[in-house]
């Protein structure tokens, strides 16, 4: 039997009736922006996350953009970002005309090391943006302390931490001045097409992404900002409405997924396991091996798919390749170099991981 990395096919056949009762209802209102079930999403979302306000937007990256641009960060600021990252959390601060400044993740944790971000701060930085990676909580408590000393904002990218939650049982995206979520197909939280968010406890700041996100417009053909258009459609927000009341039970089975690996694949010599903590939502479990590239043609012939996140740093993308040499980053390269993504889901089978875990002991052995 063939194992998908991922298979979204069973995420819609097991609320088959739901949904499609949703898109009917919606084409019998035939209202499609901006209308009661964005609201519903809206409000149900913030009170899943104990934050004041959530603003449905059209995508992860434009949900980190316009919090960078409502928090006034502009051109010749600075935000620092970890160098291992998936390229969207540089790219929003470079869209709003500021400055990514990045800095080395740890590297059992795959992610922002505090230490790392007081050594880079200077006179023009403004915010930091801490990445829940793979559905792991950054040290927020740390992080918090560092922004608070330094007078910062905090911008927290949750694109990939959907319900996952620290020590303190305190959400991932109810801790920065403003948190993006995405909504894309894959993501813990993922809708049927595109989609994004904003979460945050500033009501001031809400208002004005509200704006932001249609065309600088509360009363319409009133253009108080340079706006965009960047608004989470109907569709979308009951499609998320109806999933969201799947999420602890989706991330549950998601952990009992990495649980599995962690205890099967304890003693593989070669391995570098990935951390476990409770509150993690395991977007993707992601192993370290020197053996990546061969492990993963193994686990092609025997028909299992697995992924890497990601192949190619950022910082040696040709997007931004200019400001930086190679070897600028050696953790994360490192990491880009060995990581090795395996099947997770709440759709993928205990046995099925099972299966997965005996033939990554077989590679080894
Ligand atoms: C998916 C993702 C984004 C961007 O979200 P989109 O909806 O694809 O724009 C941003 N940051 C991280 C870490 C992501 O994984």
């Amino acid at each position: 039997m063939e194992i998908e990395f991922l298979n979204l096919k069973k995420a819609y056949q097991e609320l088959k009736t739901e949904l499609d009762q949703a898109w009917q209802d919606i084409n019998n209102d035939a209202i499609y922006i901006l209308g009661r079930r964005l609201e519903q999403f809206e409000q149900e979302f913030a009170t899943y996350l104990g934050v004041r306000n959530v603003i449905g937007v059209a995508n992860g990256l434009d949900a980190l953009t316009l919090s960078i641009k409502a928090l006034d960060i502009k051109s010749g600021d600075e935000v620092i970002v970890p160098a291992h990252t998936y390229i969207a959390s540089w790219l929003a601060v470079s869209e709003a005309g500021a400055t990514p400044v990045p800095v080395e993740v740890n590297p059992a944790t795959f992610l922002i090391e505090p230490k790392n971000i007081i050594a880079a701060i200077t006179t023009k930085t403004k915010a930091i943006m801490p990445v829940h990676l793979y559905g792991k909580v950054c040290d927020m408590q740390s992080i918090l302390a560092i922004a608070k000393e330094y007078n910062l904002k905090v911008i927290e990218d949750a694109a990939q931490a959907h319900g996952a939650i620290d020590s303190n049982n305190r959400k991932a995206g109810a801790f920065g001045d403003t948190a993006g979520f995405s909504f894309y197909p894959g993501k813990n939280l993922g809708c049927f097409g595109d989609g994004g968010c904003i979460a945050t406890n500033d009501d001031q700041i809400a208002e004005k992404l509200r704006l932001l996100r249609n065309y600088g417009s509360k009363v319409r053909y009133e253009h108080l900002e340079k706006g965009v258009n960047s608004r989470l459609d109907e569709i979308q927000a009951k499609v998320l409405s109806i999933k969201l009341k799947h999420l602890d039970e989706w991330n549950t089975r998601r952990r009992n997924i990495a649980r599995l690996y962690s205890e099967e694949l304890k003693n593989v010599s070669g391995i570098i396991l990935p951390k476990y903590d409770d509150g993690d939502v395991w977007h993707m479990f992601c192993i370290i091996t020197k053996k990546r590239d061969e492990l993963k043609d193994y686990l092609t012939q025997n028909k299992i798919g697995s992924s890497i996140h990601y192949p190619k740093p950022v910082h040696m993308q040709n997007a931004y390749a200019k400001n930086y040499h190679k070897g600028a980053f050696p953790i994360t390269e490192r990491i880009s170099d060995e990581i090795l993504s395996l099947p997770i889901g709440p759709h993928l089978g205990l046995h099925e991981a099972q299966q997965c875990a005996n033939v990554i002991n077989r590679f080894f052995s």
